[in-house]
Parts: structure tokens; sequence; C-alpha cells
């Protein structure tokens, strides 16, 4: 019998205490049970199929119950797109669901568990796949609901909720996108959200703002439904590769909400990921072991080169890099949860877009790295607003209004009007990252405005304008009272 530990006992270099750890191995056999044949080698670690897959139960089990937010007896939405990631996400938690038949007493750690699957079609394509999403859906027997994306332009009770439209574009200034809120317009619901992402340039910034979107008709789905919990399919893989991209844009400062197992950043509702410590090869083979069916479904990046974006060129240098050294993944994961930000700081306001934090002095950090006004100032176009416009309220405010469209944030005193009639710089209301998707809409609609082209020009939901007027409204209150205000420290 031939095993590490007797190799190990024969080397000097180790110390007890790492041999120790080793666990004793026998070659031909499960390095587990050692029993059975092995059938896997994950991370140089041979499973049999029943120890591979106990062990992928285990870490899902493990997290979803570690999870120290989530209540006994929450309600729970289960995002599933159709993937492997969220079919595995589905079959685990239906046995997790399932009563515990040595224990019928036991009481189950949710008490509803509901599907729901965010259809991108309208952006994406794949209309056809839309039913086999449903089939495998329905068939795991929760109640599955099918949120449109475009719902977000929606207002809760399905009316039209206006959307946010450019008011003229200017090359010249790269910092500043005016945007007005329009109460009708003559453009479909899944005719706002083409433009929304097809008004971008960058393929980097479609996938953001899709992202964004897609969290957005999770959150309000979950909300709407009373659930406490959302339970999302992000495995390690996924998690890795949004951790580096998403660092790399200038978002290291939500990292905090993005890695944790479970957070209760979002309002009344924990986000869980309870397939953090699965890598997505595994995930692989656990459905093809259990015969799951997944569905693929088109990403924008698909069938694209690898310097399409900075997501899609993150998963090629981390794929790449897992395939020569497999614990890549698993220490990105790690190293990024062990990062801590000022997030939750009482100053730290919430951004419009994305809903993740905006990082303190944010704004004063740009203007000091960015050119953001050259000197010979490009013809600005205002061809997107007329179009769209039946309402339209164009009475400047004086600069010292709350809802002026000049306002700084920082030097509003008085109020005249009404605030969603005026158009607003929506940037330096938004998280970094959400800055530069605003910045290269506001490139993409300037050079599209010049070529006389006004339909390729960005539109936004309306909750984005409503969260920066409540905010507006905030601060003007806030400076209005400041005075009255005892500070903590007298
Ligand atoms: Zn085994
Ligand atoms: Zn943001």
């Amino acid at each position: 019998m031939c095993s590490i530990e007797e190799e190990i006992q024969t080397g000097d270099a180790e110390t007890p205490s790492i041999r120790s750890r080793r666990r004793l191995v026998v070659e031909g056999l499960c390095h587990k049970c050692k029993q059975s044949p092995p059938v896997v080698d994950m991370k140089r670690v041979m499973y049999c199929k029943t120890c591979f897959k106990e062990s992928v139960v285990y870490r899902f089990r493990g997290n979803l119950m570690r999870a120290t937010k989530i209540a006994d007896g929450a309600k729970a939405l289960v995002a599933f797109s159709g993937g492997a990631s969220s079919r595995l996400l589905l079959h685990l938690l239906s046995e997790f669901h399932e009563p515990d038949p040595s224990n019928l007493r036991k009481k189950r750690k949710f008490s509803d568990v509901l599907i729901c699957h965010v259809d991108q079609s309208a952006v994406l394509g794949g209309e056809d796949k839309e039913a086999e999403v449903r089939r495998i859906g329905e068939k795991s027997g929760f109640p599955y609901l099918h949120i449109p994306l475009e719902s977000i332009f929606s207002n809760d009770d399905g009316s039209d909720g206006g959307a946010l439209v450019p008011v003229g574009f200017d090359l010249a200034d790269t910092v500043t996108l005016k945007m007005v809120h329009r109460v009708t317009s003559t453009l479909s619901p899944v005719a706002r959200l083409r433009r929304s992402i097809h008004g971008l340039g960058k393929m980097t910034a479609k996938e953001d703002l899709l992202h964004h979107f897609t969290m957005r008709a999770l959150l309000n789905t979950a909300r709407k439904e009373g659930c406490n919990v959302l339970i999302l399919g992000d495995n390690a893989t996924r998690m890795a590769i949004r951790i580096l991209a998403l660092t790399s844009k200038g978002g290291g400062f939500g990292l905090p909400i993005e890695v944790a197992g479970d957070t209760d950043w979002f309002e009344g509702l924990v986000v869980a990921r309870p397939l953090r410590d699965v890598l997505s090869k595994e995930v692989a083979v656990y459905n093809q072991y259990t015969d799951l069916d997944t569905v693929v479904m088109p990403a924008l990046t698909t069938a694209m080169p690898a310097k399409s974006s900075i997501d899609r060129m993150t998963e090629e240098f981390l794929v790449g890099l897992q395939r020569d050294f497999p614990m890549t993944v698993n220490t990105v994961v790690r190293t990024a949860a062990k990062v801590t930000s000022e997030h939750r700081a009482k100053t730290v306001m919430r951004c419009p877009m994305c809903g993740g934090p905006i990082q303190d002095g944010t704004n004063d950090w740009r203007s000091g790295h960015t050119v953001s006004q050259l000197l010979s100032h490009a013809p600005s176009s205002d061809t997107t607003s007329e179009a769209l416009s039946s309402t339209s309220n164009t009475h400047p405010c004086s600069t010292s209004c709350a809802c002026a469209p000049t306002v700084n944030p920082e030097s509003t005193s008085t109020s005249c009007c009404t605030p969603a009639d005026q158009p607003i710089n929506i940037i330096p209301y938004l998280c970094y990252p959400c800055q530069n998707i605003c910045r290269d809409a506001q490139e993409f609609g300037a050079t599209a405005a010049k070529k006389g082209i006004d339909d390729a020009t960005v539109i936004l939901p309306a909750y984005v304008g409503e969260e920066i007027t409540m905010r507006k409204g905030r601060e003007w209150m806030k400076k209005e009272i400041e005075e009255f205000l005892i500070d903590e420290e007298d």
C-alpha cells in the first residue's frame, strides 16, 4: 500500500503539523471513502461518484445553514436562469426543502420557496428557449414566476412608469449626463429596454447595466412576493470572475456585498449564494451525474473574442489560470471575503442605478484625475428628448434650487418647483462604476448625434430619477434644518 502519508514520513523537510494535516490516501481508490474507484479529480483530490456528490451537497447545505442573517422559516425566492449553476441550485434546494423522513417534526429552513426567471430575451434573444426554462422550473414543484426584464420600466401595478431620457449630448463634457423624466412615451417597455442597453457603446457597460437591471428585477419580485431571502446561483468561478472584474472597474468599495455568503445590504432582504464554494466545473460534473437538464441561453458576448469586455477577458484569464493552478478560484474568493470597506458608514449613500454603496469623495476623486471639459466644445444635440416627450417642462430653475438642472448636490438652498420635471446631471449621484456606464452613454450618444442618428441614445428606468430626486430632497431638507440640529459632540 502506498500513501502520501508514508512518503511524507520519509521526507526531512515536512514538519509534524503539516504531516498530520495530510489525509491518508490509497492509490487507485477514492481519497474520501477509500472503497470505490475514483471518477472525479477535483483540485487534485480523487472522488468516487457518491463522495463527490456528497461533497457538493455538504458545501451547499453548510453555506445555507451557516447563513446567520437568514431567519428560520423565511420565504425564499430562487433566481433561475435555466443555466447549469441555477439548475443545480434548484435541484439541491428541492432536496433541502424536503421534510426529513427520520425527523418529521424538524422545521424546514424556508417556509416557502418561489422560483423567479428573469426573461432577458428582449435584449439577448433566445425566446424559443423560454418554454424549456419554464418546463424545468415547474417540474421542481415550486411556484414559477416569469418576469420579463422590461418590467423594470413599469410601476409595481404594471402602469407606465415613464423613463429618464437624455437632454442633449456633449462630446467635450464627459462628466455630465443630463436626463429628464418623461411621463409618457410612444416607446414600449421592450423598446425602452433595448434602447438602454444598445444606447451604450462598450460591451463592458452593456454587461454591467444588464446585470444591474436583472438584479433589480429579482429584488423587486422578491419584495413584491413578500420574500425575506433571495437565493442566487453564483458559483465560485463566477464569483471569482466578478471579484476581479469589479475591482478592475473601480468597484472594490462594494466588494463585501458581492462576495458575502449572505448579506442584508438590500433593505429587508437577505441575498444568499449557497454555491459560492462550488466550482463551475463541479457544477457541470454534478449535473451530468444527476442528469439535470439545462438551457444554454445566449449572452451579450456569445461568440465574441475574449477582449470584447472586461468580464469576458477576466473569465478567459481566470479559467486559464485555474487549469494550471487548481486553487486559484478558491484563493480569489476567500481573499476577497476578507476585504472590508467602509460601506456601512452613515455617510455612505446607495447608488440609484446598481443599489451598491457610493464611496465618499467619489466625485472629488474623479474630478482630480479626469479631463472633464475640452476647450473647443462640440455642439450638443437635443434630439432624443424631443422625440420622446409629450409632457415637458423646460423652465430652467435657478442654480440654487434643489431641482435645478446644474445643481451641485452640496449647494442647494431653496426649492421652487417639481423636481421630476427638471433635467438633472445624474452622474454625480452614482457610484464610480455606474458613472463609467453613463460616461460611455454620453460618448456613444454624442457620437451618434453628431452623425444624425437620434435613436441610439440611452434611456434609463424611472426609478433612477426618482431615487436621485428623493436624495436631492433629503439633502435640501438637511441643509435647511442644519443650523437647528444639535451636533452629537456638543
Ligand atoms: Zn468515495
Ligand atoms: Zn452604481
